[in-house]
């Protein structure tokens, strides 16, 4: 039977850019320390700094630096785990929505890497943005095909990423 606690180790969908483009530091974050850890830390305003998104401190499955992550990682819990954690949900229907929601993800970079988008360090809200920019190319019937189903798997993406992860 799935436990909780294998929950994060088989997700990272809150590290690797699909559910955040960057996160904020906050009051008591030491910036200097978490910069020489390895994370890529932004100016986000004038007042307000970010580390961006993909992690560069998550290997894939697992935080590098888990004991001295930035005060926001160590205080979120997306929706999924907040359902499990009071008995709303089972960890099995939790990681059966992960997998989904990660199937979803890879099908959407997929798509993002067939119209030439391949930059796997910029996060994937920047990702579709830049992709869709581009200028439509008329005689390129495959090309329009692509950015179709690309505006579909990203909007079902984002309707699930909303429902299961961030309430
Ligand atoms: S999105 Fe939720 S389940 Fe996935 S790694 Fe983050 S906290 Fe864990
Ligand atoms: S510091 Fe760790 S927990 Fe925070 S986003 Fe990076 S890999 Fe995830």
């Amino acid at each position: 039977m799935t436990s909780i606690d294998q929950l994060c180790p088989n997700c990272g969908l809150c590290c690797d850019s699909t559910l955040f483009a960057d996160v904020e530091l906050r009051a008591g974050d030491d910036a200097k320390r978490l910069k020489k850890l390895g994370l890529t830390i932004e100016k986000k305003s004038p007042t307000k700094l970010a580390f961006a998104q993909p992690c560069a401190c998550f290997d894939g499955k697992l935080c590098q630096i888990y004991q001295d992550r930035p005060k926001r990682c160590g205080l979120f819990a997306c929706g999924l785990l907040k359902r499990v954690k009071c008995g709303e949900m089972t960890a099995n229907a939790a990681l059966k929505k992960i997998s989904d929601a990660k199937k979803r993800a890879g099908e959407v970079r997929d798509l993002l890497r067939s119209l030439g988008q391949r930059d796997e360090q910029m996060a994937l809200t920047h990702r579709y943005a830049e992709a869709m920019s581009a200028p439509i190319d008329m005689a390129d019937e495959a090309g329009a095909e692509k950015r179709g189903e690309l505006m579909l798997a990203v909007n079902d993406l984002m309707t699930r990423l909303q429902k299961d992860f961030l309430r």
